[in-house]
């Protein structure tokens, strides 16, 4: 018999309840989830829009850059001045204090960490204020606060560590900051694991279930009795005192909607399809995946093993599908496919179109500054504080 996830994790697959709203008027400042940007947005149809969007962005000169998500559409990544993950484009941006203007064409938590990130003369604009990220939004400050009081309540807060992934709000990694933790990324998971497991006894992990789990069960050697899920939306977690206090890792219930998608039956399928295939999948995959997958790790990763990669292999890719199908582009001599056969695109990322872009360009060259992704200066100091630590890891 065929254990699922569910029964196995306690992972309820029905979705979120914090859906994206639908693009509309309505503001929730509290969450990733977003408004529509004010103004009229050029028709998706105009001819000219790549035009116009070279025009404003030479106007603009070096008083703009312009960051592109691996996530993002081709015609959005034309644009970039540069290309990565989240954190190496909010460093990136770092780097560039003489821009006055970071557009940064990802979503709404990237922004805000570009924006802790950057110099207070700088402004970081996202082209669409409904680019949330789901998982983010799968962690409140209000429900992690309840979380940490259960802790207390358990006589275990002061011995645990929380651990936050980048794909965080601003108001999470302060919650890490305030508590003497520190944020990781997929490429430095286990070395921020094993920092906090220095400081505690026990990790917090948030949001992102499959990312602590996985790296705690196939990098740290850890079983998966040692960890527990924390259920936001149960009394205390769903858990009892005494699962808390016998558990190594607290895995917070959140997860990615793309990555969280792929399955076994989708590797025992590509297996099939294309016998000798490598399945290469990205750390967000639940452990089941992982497990069973070749190769695992960050966007960085895939893309460096797809570049060392022999002429004529073959590869199954388990992460966002833009990404995929321009891996696929690049190296024609390889065979790459798509780990599923459904389409997986972010569609948070795929807000941020040829229209937003040159709206956000076109309003920067008329002087109106739009779409400005602020952290509050007491956010800003904690969250930085996690950030710090992360950058400090050995
Ligand atoms: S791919 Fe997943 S984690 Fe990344 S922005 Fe989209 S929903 Fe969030």
């Amino acid at each position: 018999m065929t254990t699922t996830i569910t029964e196995t994790y306690g992972v309820d697959p029905t979705p979120t309840p914090l859906a994206l709203l639908l693009l509309g008027r309505q503001a929730d400042p509290n969450s990733e989830r977003g408004v529509e940007c004010p103004g009229d947005l050029p028709p998706a149809s105009d001819p000219d829009l790549v035009e116009r969007a070279r025009a404003a962005k030479a106007a603009l000169g070096d008083r703009v850059f312009i960051l592109g998500h691996h996530y993002q559409r081709d015609e959005v990544i034309e644009f970039a001045d540069v290309t990565g993950d989240s954190f190496k484009l909010a460093r990136d941006a770092a780097a560039r204090p003489e821009a006055e203007y970071i557009v940064f064409c990802g979503v709404h938590f990237m922004a805000e960490s570009a924006d802790i990130l950057t110099g207070d003369a700088q402004q970081v604009v996202l082209p669409d204020l409904a680019a949330g990220c789901s998982m983010a939004d799968m962690a409140t400050a209000e429900q992690v606060a309840e979380c940490w009081d259960v802790l207390t309540d358990a006589g275990i807060a002061d011995v645990t560590v929380p651990v936050s992934y980048m794909n965080s709000s601003a108001d999470i990694k302060a919650f890490t900051g305030r508590h003497g933790g520190t944020i990781c990324t997929s490429s430095n998971a286990r070395r921020a694991l094993e920092w906090a497991y220095e400081q505690g006894q026990k990790v917090l992990f948030l949001p992102d279930q499959h990312l602590g789990r996985n790296t705690a069960v196939r990098d740290m050697g850890f079983s998966l009795d040692d960890c527990v899920v924390y259920n936001p939306h149960k009394p205390n977690g769903g858990l009892t005192v005494e699962q808390l206090r016998d558990a190594k890792m607290i895995l917070w219930r959140g997860h990615c909607s793309v990555h969280g998608r792929f399955t076994l039956d989708s590797v025992n399928d590509v297996r099939e399809r294309v016998p000798g295939v490598n399945v290469l999948v990205h750390p967000e995959c639940r452990h089941e995946v992982v497990a069973a997958a070749d190769m695992v790790g960050s966007t960085e990763y895939i893309i460096k093993a797809l570049d060392a990669a022999e002429p004529g292999s073959k590869w199954a890719i388990g992460t966002e599908l833009n990404l995929v199908r321009r891996l696929a582009k690049a190296h024609p001599d390889k065979e790459v496919v798509f780990l599923d056969r459904a389409v997986c695109f972010c569609s948070t990322m795929n807000r941020i179109d040829l229209p937003h872009l040159v709206w956000a360009l076109e309003s920067l060259v008329e002087g109106r500054v739009p779409n400005v992704i602020k952290v509050d200066p007491e956010t800003e100091k904690y969250a930085k504080a996690a950030l710090d630590r992360m950058l400090a890891l050995p």
